[in-house]
Parts: C-alpha cells; sequence; structure tokens
C-alpha cells in the first residue's frame, strides 16, 4: 500500500517535470522497464545495486538490445571504453542514492559518469529505485547518502576510508574518498527526459 510520503512524493516530482511510473512489486517494476526500451535502443548503465539485483543488464542482452555497464567486464573489455559508450547511449539506465519528499533526486559519485549521464547526452533517462530512498529533506538526502550508501559503497569496492570500518561518515580527506561530486536535479532538465520506476520496498543502499 502506498504511504502518504511515497504519495507526496510522486506528486511533487510529477510537478517538477519528471515522469514517474510506481509498482507495487519487483516483477511489475522489471516488466515495465524492459517494456519501456525499444528492442533496438542502446543502453548505458550507470553504477546501481538495484539494477544489478534485478538483473536488468542481463534481461537486455539476452533480448538482444545493445547495452554497455563498466560493472560487466569481459576479457579484453576497458573500462573507460564502456564508461564513454554509456555516456552515449540512447538511454541511460541507473538508480539514485536519495529521492526527497519535495521531489528531487540527489546523487554522489566518485568518478562521475553516472551523474553526468544522468544530466546530459540521452535521449531519455529511467532512474530505478526502491521506496527505501525517499527521504523529507535535502539535508537528509546527504545524510543518508553520506551515512548508508557511501559506507556501503566503500566497503564493496574495498575502500581505505573511515566509514568503510564505521559505517558512518568522517567527512574524510583519505585518497579513496568515494565522495567528489553531489549533484541534485530538482526540475526536469531541458534535453534528459527523465522517468523515474518507483518500487514498492528496499532495493540497493
Ligand atoms: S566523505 Fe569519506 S568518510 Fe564520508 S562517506 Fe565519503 S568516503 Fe566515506
Amino acid at each position: 500500500m502506498m504511504t502518504k510520503s511515497v504519495q507526496t512524493t510522486i506528486e511533487n516530482l510529477k510537478r517538477n517535470g519528471f515522469d514517474v511510473r510506481y509498482h507495487e512489486t519487483e516483477a511489475e517494476a522489471k516488466a515495465a522497464i524492459l517494456a519501456d526500451i525499444g528492442q533496438e535502443e542502446s543502453v548505458g548503465f550507470g553504477g546501481s545495486m538495484t539494477l544489478n539485483d534485478m538483473e536488468i543488464y542481463e534481461a537486455l542482452k539476452e533480448r538482444g538490445t545493445p547495452v554497455t555497464w563498466a560493472w560487466k567486464l569481459s576479457p579484453g573489455d576497458d573500462r573507460l571504453d564502456l564508461q564513454k559508450q554509456s555516456a552515449i547511449a540512447d538511454i541511460f539506465l541507473t538508480s539514485t542514492n536519495a529521492i526527497t519528499e519535495d521531489g528531487s533526486f540527489v546523487n554522489i559519485d566518485g568518478t562521475g559518469n553516472r551523474i553526468a549521464g544522468m544530466l546530459f547526452g540521452h535521449k531519455r533517462v529511467l532512474i530505478v529505485s526502491g521506496t527505501n530512498k525517499i527521504v523529507r529533506t535535502h539535508e537528509e538526502a546527504i545524510l543518508r547518502i553520506k551515512n548508508v550508501a557511501s559506507p556501503a559503497n566503500a566497503k564493496r569496492l574495498g575502500k581505505k576510508t573511515p566509514c568503510a570500518t564505521t559505517g558512518k561518515c568522517m567527512n574524510c580527506d583519505s585518497p579513496d574518498r568515494i565522495c567528489k561530486a553531489t549533484l541534485t536535479i530538482d526540475r526536469q532538465p531541458g534535453g534528459n527526459p527523465i522517468t523515474l520506476h518507483l518500487i514498492q520496498g528496499s532495493y540497493g543502499y
């Protein structure tokens, strides 16, 4: 059942110009996302545990849709080349670190390819997120990212940062710091139409 917070968030995202599709289950969301992508449209991926767990890349590849994702390196692949190909794909498919109730997307990147792809360069951007990413304010979004998403990512990547061991942000100056660029998208950008596929429940981090 949709909570008041989710309802408010969807209303405000739509008011800010974003397209929003709400799904009660992962299976429903996966079917809708695959249907939302044309067979011949090229798809570039931004790093996302949600998409990885949902095996969207595998489903698209299996049906013959051209896909590129730097997380899916084959022998001989160059990570930077895959990131560049993703940057010019028809569709950029990614998740988000946080969604605010007033209708914005907040993300922090280490490399920058994910937030660059969310902002410009594609026919369309599809963001896939669980309702667990919804927070009340921009301040809470930053707190969520620095104390939930970034520590989990730093740990996953084996980074030597304080958050990787304590689970809390120390606003480090570590050479391994993964928080290097912050992007807030608070209105529908001019050249990169964004659709959010919002799934009830907890996905990714
Ligand atoms: S600033 Fe440093 S300690 Fe804080 S979340 Fe980012 S990587 Fe971790």
